[in-house]
Order: C-alpha cells, then sequence, then structure tokens
C-alpha cells in the first residue's frame, strides 16, 4: 500500500495529470491515456510509460 504523501505527488509520466489508485490490485491507472502502471513488491511504482499496461476500454473503472 502506498503513502498517501506519495499518492498526491505521484502524475501519470505521459500527461502529468492524476492517477487513479486501485489499492487492491495495487496499481495507478490513468484513464486519460488509458496506461496502467504497477507497484513493485517493495512498495515503489514503476512510472515507466514503457512498462505500463493498456487499459481495455471495456475495463474502464465506473466513476459513479
Ligand atoms: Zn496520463
Amino acid at each position: 500500500m502506498l503513502d498517501k504523501e506519495l499518492l498526491d505527488i505521484l502524475v501519470c509520466p505521459k500527461c502529468k495529470g492524476d492517477l487513479d489508485y486501485d489499492t487492491e490490485k495495487n496499481t495507478l491507472s490513468c484513464y486519460a491515456c488509458m496506461l496502467r502502471y504497477r507497484v513493485d513488491e517493495d512498495d515503489i511504482p514503476i512510472m515507466l510509460i514503457d512498462e505500463a499496461e493498456k487499459i481495455e476500454e471495456n475495463e474502464k473503472k465506473d466513476q459513479s
């Protein structure tokens, strides 16, 4: 689990926008770029576009 302080300063490396932290999957998602960044076992977010996983349109999180 990432610290709130760290989450506050983390932005998408591509668009510099806010990230959506999934505490269950331990991933950081940018829905503007449709990219998902993983967090490794030591709670280090891998903020690399090359390492990011593409988010499929049908798994876009319901914002309601
Ligand atoms: Zn982005």
